[in-house]
C-alpha cells in the first residue's frame, strides 16, 4: 500500500488525509501543535468557549461532503446552525445595516438609505450567483498541478467572464451608492485577505455565499468541524501524531523519500502532502537546491494577506445590542487600507469585528457575553513586537467599542490577546497571514502557487497559500481536489 505523508493537520491536511485514506492509501497526518484544525482552534478562559480562528461559516456542504466521502454519515457529526440575520453592521456614526439572506428583508432597509440600490438588488444577486457559479465550476474544484491546467479552453473563457479587471468596490459601485452600505460590502474583501479598492471584482462571489446561501454556525462551536474531521480521520485508518513538528523533507533524484521529525522519527513515504503554509514550509523543509523552480527570493516575493490583532475576552455582562457577528465601522475605509498594505501599519482607527457565539448558543457564554474581537493587522512587520504595543493597541480597541456603546472595560472576566506573531508561530503561517496570499494582484488573485512541486514529482500542496485560495471552505475543498489528483497519478498498490 502507497504511503502517504500529510504534513499539518489543518482543515486542509484533514480533508485530504481522510479522502486518501478512504480510496485506500496508508496515510499518517503529521501535526506540530497539540490539538488538530490548524487555525480552526478551540479555546477556552474560565467557563467561556471561543473559536480562534473560522467564526463565520459558509458553504457548510463543503464539510458535509468530506465526512460523506469516508462512508459516515455529516448528521452524526455535527450540525449547522443559519442564523437569520447574520452580521449587524454599525456606521461610525451609529446607521445599522443587518445583513441576511432574507431578500425582502435586504431590500426593505435598502429602500431607506439607497432607493436606487433596493431596484437594483435583484440585478445584484443575479450577477454575484453568476460570478459564483462560473468560480464553482471552474476554479474551487479544480487541483493546478501542472502547466496543463491553466490552458484549457474552458478556464480561459471563464477567466474573461468572471470581472478580473474591475475591483470589487468598482463593482459594489455600480448598484449600489450610500457609502456606508458600500463600506458593509466592501468588507467582503478582507475574507480573502485583500483592500476592496484593488482585488478584483471576481470576489464578489463571497458575498454570493453570505447574502444568497447564508451564514453558519457549527453547534457546540466551529471548531467541532475539525473534531468529526479527527474522528472520522481515526476511523478510515489515518495514524495521526500531534505535538509532532516536521523539521525536513528528504528529497533523492527530485523525489521525496522520507519526512523527519523534531524527535528522530522518519517517515519513509511515497507522496508527501504539505498543508504547512507553503511559503513559509517549502522553503524551510526542502533544501533550496532541490526547487529551482522556487528558490528562497520567489517564496519572499509574493505578498501575504492581512492578519489580525485578536482579543478574545470573557464578560460579566451581556451588551444586548450585539447580535452573533457585528463589524463597528471606521470613518475612513481607504485610509485603513492604505495603512494596512501601503504604509504596512495597524490602521489608528480600526473597523473592528465582534463574533458573539453565546447570543446563538447561551451555554457558550454562561457568564456574559464571549467576545472574538478583531482588527485587521499588517502581516508581520516588527511593530506588534514592541513592549506594550499589544496592551495599548487593546486598549485603543476598547475604548473605541465603549465610545460605540459596546460595554468591555469594567466586565472582563479574563481575557487573551493574538498577534499577527502568534499567528505566524503558532501555525507556521507566512508572515503571520490569515489567508496565506493577497489576491491585491491578478496574478496572485487566480494565480497561486500551483498545488503539486515543480521540482520535487510527488509534493503536494494544500491549504490557504494554494489554490482556490483561504477560508474553511475552500481549504478543505483544496485537501479533496489534491486528493483526487493524487489517486489519479499514484497508483494505489
Ligand atoms: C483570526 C482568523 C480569523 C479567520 N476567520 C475566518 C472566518 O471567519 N471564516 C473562514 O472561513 N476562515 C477564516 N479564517 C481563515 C481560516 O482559518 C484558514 O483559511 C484555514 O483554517 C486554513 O486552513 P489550512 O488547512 O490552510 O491551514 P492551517 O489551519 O494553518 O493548518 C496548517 C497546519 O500545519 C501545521 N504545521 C505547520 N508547520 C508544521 C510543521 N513543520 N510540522 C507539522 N505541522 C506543521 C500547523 O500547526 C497547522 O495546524 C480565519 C483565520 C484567522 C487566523
Amino acid at each position: 500500500m502507497k504511503k502517504i505523508v500529510v504534513i499539518g493537520g489543518g482543515l486542509g491536511g484533514l480533508s485530504s488525509a481522510i479522502s486518501l485514506a478512504s480510496q485506500g492509501f496508508d496515510v499518517t497526518l503529521l501535526e506540530k501543535n497539540r490539538h488538530l484544525g490548524g487555525k480552526l482552534m478551540p479555546v477556552t478562559l474560565g467557563d467561556a468557549y471561543f473559536d480562534f480562528g473560522p467564526n463565520t461559516i459558509t458553504m457548510p456542504d463543503v464539510f458535509r461532503e468530506v465526512i460523506r466521502l469516508s462512508g459516515e454519515n455529516p448528521d452524526a457529526y455535527f450540525e449547522f446552525i443559519k442564523l437569520k440575520t447574520h452580521t449587524r453592521n454599525v456606521s461610525y456614526d451609529g446607521k445599522v445595516f443587518d445583513f441576511s439572506s432574507d431578500q425582502e428583508k435586504m431590500k426593505e432597509q435598502l429602500s431607506m438609505i439607497d432607493p436606487v440600490g433596493a431596484k437594483n438588488y435583484e440585478a445584484f444577486i443575479k450577477e454575484i450567483t453568476r460570478l459564483f457559479q462560473l468560480g464553482n465550476s471552474h476554479f474551487f474544484r479544480k487541483s493546478f498541478t501542472s502547466s496543463m491546467d491553466y490552458l484549457s479552453p474552458g478556464l480561459g473563457a471563464a477567466f474573461t467572464k468572471v470581472r478580473p479587471l474591475q475591483s470589487l468596490h468598482q463593482f459594489f459601485s455600480r448598484y449600489f451608492s450610500d457609502p456606508f452600505l458600500l463600506q458593509a460590502l466592501d468588507r467582503y474583501a478582507t475574507y480573502i485577505g485583500s483592500s476592496p479598492y484593488i482585488s478584483p471584482a471576481t470576489f464578489a462571489l463571497i458575498a454570493y455565499l453570505e447574502l444568497v446561501e447564508g451564514v453558519y454556525y457549527t453547534k457546540g462551536g466551529n471548531w467541532k468541524i475539525a473534531e468529526a474531521f479527527e474522528k472520522v480521520a481515526r476511523i478510515t485508518g489515518v495514524t495521526i501524531r500531534t505535538d509532532c513538528r516536521v523539521t525536513s523533507i528528504q528529497v533523492k533524484n527530485g523525489k521525496a523519500v522520507a519526512v523527519l521529525t523534531a524527535d528522530g522519527d522518519t517517515y519513509p513515504c511515497d507522496v508527501v502532502v504539505m498543508n504547512a503554509d507553503l511559503l513559509a514550509a517549502y522553503p524551510e523543509l526542502v533544501e533550496e537546491k532541490e526547487r529551482p523552480h522556487f528558490p528562497d527570493r520567489k517564496a519572499a516575493s509574493f505578498e501575504p494577506s492581512i492578519s489580525a490583532f485578536v482579543a478574545l475576552a470573557s464578560l460579566n455582562t451581556r451588551n444586548k445590542q450585539l447580535l452573533h457577528h457585528n463589524v463597528f465601522f471606521s470613518s475612513d475605509y481607504k485610509k485603513e487600507f492604505k495603512e494596512l498594505f501601503e504604509e504596512r501599519k495597524y490602521p489608528k482607527s480600526p473597523t473592528i469585528y465582534i463574533s458573539n457565539s453565546s447570543v446563538t448558543e447561551h451555554e457558550k457564554g454562561p457568564s456574559g457575553d464571549n467576545l472574538f474581537i478583531l482588527a485587521n493587522a499588517p502581516a508581520v512587520n516588527g511593530s506588534d513586537t514592541q513592549d506594550g504595543f499589544s496592551e495599548s493597541y487593546k486598549e485603543l480597541i476598547y475604548e473605541t467599542l465603549d465610545k460605540r456603546g459596546v460595554s468591555i472595560n469594567g466586565h472582563i472576566l479574563q481575557e487573551q490577546l493574538i498577534t499577527p506573531q502568534d499567528i505566524k508561530s503558532n501555525f507556521g503561517a507566512f508572515k503571520g497571514s490569515l489567508y496565506g496570499v493577497a489576491s491585491n494582484r491578478k496574478t496572485d488573485a487566480f494565480f497561486r502557487p500551483r498545488n503539486k512541486s515543480r521540482d520535487v514529482a510527488n509534493l503536494y500542496f494544500v491549504g490557504g497559500s494554494t489554490h482556490p485560495g483561504g477560508g474553511s471552505p475552500m481549504v478543505t475543498l483544496s485537501g479533496l481536489n489534491v486528493a483526487e489528483a493524487i489517486v489519479k497519478r499514484h497508483a494505489k498498490k
